[in-house]
Order: C-alpha cells, then sequence, then structure tokens
C-alpha cells in the first residue's frame, strides 16, 4: 500500500482496487491500481479513490540580461547561431530546442571584421540575453567573462586551453583565434 504524499513514477503499484477505487492520474489492471502519471499520491478516504496529482516541471523563462550557456551550431559571415542549453545558475532544463543568435557586431565590445575568427561550430559559449522576445533569442558576448567557454582542436579534437589571447590544443599545440572568456574551462558546461 502507498503513502499520501509519496512520489511516484508511472507503473508503479498503488493498491489493490478491492480497497481503493483508481482515481485521476491511475489505472487499474489484474485487480491492482497503478500510476499513470508521475506526481504524489491523494489518498481520499471518503470515497476511498487512490489518485495521483502530476507534477508538472515548469521550464524557467528565458529574460533579457540572464547569462545562458549555449553552442554553436551554424556559423555565417554576420551571424553566430546556438543552441541555448541553459540558464546560467538555473538548474532546471529549458523547455526543448531554443534558439540563440549572435550577431558580429555583438561579439565584443569593439570592432570585429571576421566572425570566425571568434567562434566555431561546437564552441560552448556564455552569452548575455540582449532581446529574449526575438525568435532566434538575441545575444552578445560583449563582456570579459563572456565568449568561448569551452571548446576542441579543430584539427584534432583534443581540449583546447586558454594561450595568449585565444586557444591552444593540449595534444598538437595547434593555435586557434577565439572570443575567449574569463571563465573559460572554470564555469559549468
Ligand atoms: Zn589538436
Amino acid at each position: 500500500m502507498t503513502e499520501e504524499g509519496k512520489f511516484v513514477t508511472p507503473g508503479e503499484s498503488l493498491g489493490i482496487s478491492e480497497e481503493f477505487m483508481p482515481g485521476y492520474g491511475t489505472y487499474e489492471e489484474d485487480g491492482s491500481i497503478f500510476a499513470a502519471v508521475s506526481g504524489t499520491v491523494k489518498i481520499d478516504m471518503r470515497d476511498r479513490s487512490l489518485s495521483v496529482a502530476p507534477k508538472v516541471s515548469v521550464p524557467p523563462e528565458i529574460h533579457d540580461g540572464d547569462i545562458i550557456i549555449g553552442k554553436i551550431w551554424e556559423m555565417k559571415s554576420q551571424l553566430a547561431l546556438v543552441d541555448i542549453l541553459k540558464i546560467k545558475g538555473v538548474e532546471r532544463g529549458l523547455p526543448g530546442n531554443v534558439r540563440g543568435a549572435l550577431h558580429i557586431s555583438k561579439a565584443r565590445a569593439g570592432y570585429v571584421s571576421d566572425l570566425s575568427k571568434e567562434f566555431t561550430i561546437g564552441d560552448v559559449i556564455a552569452a548575455r540575453v540582449v532581446d529574449a522576445g526575438r525568435e532566434p533569442v538575441e545575444l552578445t558576448t560583449a563582456g570579459r567573462d563572456l565568449g568561448v567557454v569551452k571548446a576542441f582542436c579543430s584539427r584534432c579534437g583534443a581540449s583546447l586551453e586558454p594561450f595568449k589571447r585565444g586557444l591552444r590544443c593540449v595534444e598538437c599545440r595547434n593555435v586557434e583565434p577565439r572570443n575567449v572568456s574569463d571563465i573559460y574551462g572554470k564555469g559549468e558546461v
């Protein structure tokens, strides 16, 4: 027999249908009552019903000014397109694919002539949300903590480490230009 308030997942046995009525979020099979959804058990002794109140995880919303962690998935000459993986400091994941866009004019505080020297496909970046109301979400990496926080060698695939103003491969010593964040290799990625 289950307990009031217990967290259950689908298929978990809650009790026998001789003793209880199957309520919301449950189903009956072979004389037993099972959870049909993830959630917490509710026992109503008045009508002797068992039900499961679904646990709804509300995905975090993105707001202007949030720092996000994302991965570059496409590079154009003026634009880097980013898969936003999470909001920095927020454990709950984002709902599905949230896309961001980083225009060349927002890559640094100063002028950038070649976006391919700032980012490469596969780079993990920290970026600040400029406009969360846009689709894709508008991002900037102008700021010392912003920019690439994790990247891999385009030649051999090994890790890159900060080197001068760019990155260098720990294996083959290939040096690659990047817009490197001050928190490269340190943050949550
Ligand atoms: Zn390498």
